[in-house]
């Protein structure tokens, strides 16, 4: 009997990075393959490790990570490594020399070079995943690439130009994760309003989610990773009118003041996004706004940053995420914009906007108790249903927990669709109650 090769792969990084690991994992057969989970200790034959190259914490994270295993490697703990992903990408020239205990590096645009080391066949860039968390959620990567060229962003230069996935393999993909017990499916991308115009020269995540909408079994689309820049207002009416369709919206705007725009590159002005936002809550009552801004940045003065800290005062996102600026080596803004402003006066500033948006974060939470809510259970916590409205994204946003009270076996409803009432809330959380 050929004994089965021990295999554990430790993903770091994005959402991306998880659906590119199950791309790779689905095409490891079990008749060759036995999986060691990624925070298990035990011995493996062979280890991947899926890199982050993004910005310099999230690089040290994966070299850390590398190193780490290297040692183990030297135990006799690990039989060969092989590396993949956004790091390996960006540096392939300088790390084979740094770590030598690494078998193989590979970069992160195609996965089939990994399959052909581990001696399998395959396509890993198909519709077939493998889930590595049961969840009732899962991502789902519909392109991949960036044709823009934010200033301050290595992206485009790791991952390349932009490119959408088929509709006819993402519905394929969908109907597999559906027949799996997924429930709720993100659509990721590092631009999704740019879906579509490679392939059918339009933008076409509306008629993505039309088609997402058919596959039995999926009960909710939500949209993560857009982009204020040519955005589909098509797919605002979907959002409206599809029950399917989250009233939520993912959309990354970085800054409002014209200057600090123009100096990210962001072909947008605050002007025009004002309106998009304004647009977005009137053909989409009751929609739920993430978005993600950068503190710091160059050109960013104490006058630019309180027409930020105004915009987010007027624009109340329900959820804001906030970064400061950090230069990125081979990006244009570290070619020819200084980041001139001190550490400690980014961290005052990134402070100040995530102090207002937790005041705004618990007063949009406190005018939903007593409302009702469709509620995905995730999990279940300290005999606590753990789930989402259609209005909270997974790992990112707050959870609603719901009381298991008088519930005779609280597990069963992990998977599925319940109907509460909120009783409670806090910055980030709401409490609830089963109807
Ligand atoms: S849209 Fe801008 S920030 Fe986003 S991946 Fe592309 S270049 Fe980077």
């Amino acid at each position: 009997m050929k004994s089965k090769r021990k295999i554990r792969v430790i993903t770091l990084g994005c959402s991306k990075n998880d659906v590119d690991t199950e791309h790779l994992l689905s095409c490891l057969p079990d008749s060759d393959f036995e999986f060691s989970g990624e925070e298990s200790d035990e011995p493996v034959d062979t280890l991947l490790i899926n890199t982050c190259g993004f910005i310099g914490d999230a690089k040290q994270e994966s070299i850390d990570c590398i190193l780490a295993n290297a040692g183990r490697k030297k135990q006799g703990k690990v039989g060969k490594i092989a590396v993949f992903g956004c790091l390996s990408q960006r540096y392939v020239r300088e790390l084979p020399s740094l770590i030598p205990e690494v078998d193989a590096w590979f970069g992160a645009r195609r996965l089939n070079p990994v399959l052909r080391w581990l001696g399998v066949s395959g396509d890993a860039d198909g519709s077939t995943s493998r889930r590595m968390k049961p969840q009732p959620y899962a991502y789902l990567k519909i392109s991949e690439g960036c044709n823009r060229r934010c200033s301050y962003c290595a992206i485009p230069s790791i991952r390349g130009r932009h490119r959408s996935v088929p509709i006819e393999t993402l519905v394929e993909e969908a109907a597999g994760l559906a027949a799996g017990g997924v429930k709720e499916l993100l659509l990721i991308a590092q631009d999704s309003t740019w879906y579509g115009l490679d392939l059918y020269g339009e933008r076409a995540l509306g008629r993505l989610l039309d088609a997402l909408s058919e596959v039995e079994g999926i009960g909710r689309l939500r949209i993560h990773y857009s982009h204020p820049d040519g955005f589909p207002v098509d797919v605002l009416g979907r959002m409206a009118s599809n029950p399917k369709v989250c009233r939520y919206l993912d959309i990354p705007l970085q800054h409002i003041s014209d200057k600090v725009l123009r100096a990210m590159h962001r072909h947008v002005s605050g002007a025009w996004t004002r309106s998009l936002v304004e647009r977005l809550r009137r053909e989409v009552p009751g929609v739920a706004l993430r978005t993600t801004m950068i503190v710091g940045h160059p050109g960013e003065g104490e006058a630019e940053f309180a027409e930020l800290l105004d915009f987010v005062k007027e624009a109340r996102f329900e959820r804001l995420g906030a970064f400061s600026y950090s230069e990125e080596e081979g990006t244009w803004g570290a070619a020819h914009l200084a980041d001139s402003i001190p550490a400690g006066e980014k961290q005052r500033r990134l402070d100040a906007l995530m102090d207002l948006q937790r005041s705004i974060s618990r007063e949009c939470n406190e005018a939903r108790v007593g409302s009702t809510a469709r509620v995905l259970v995730d999990a279940l916590g300290d005999g606590l249903l753990v789930g989402r409205s259609e209005f909270e994204s997974p790992e990112v946003d707050g959870e609603i927990l719901v009381s298991s009270a008088g519930v005779a076996d609280p597990g069963a409803l992990v998977g599925t669709f319940i109907d509460v009432r909120i009783t409670g809330a806090d910055d980030y959380d709401l409490t609830a109650q089963l109807i």
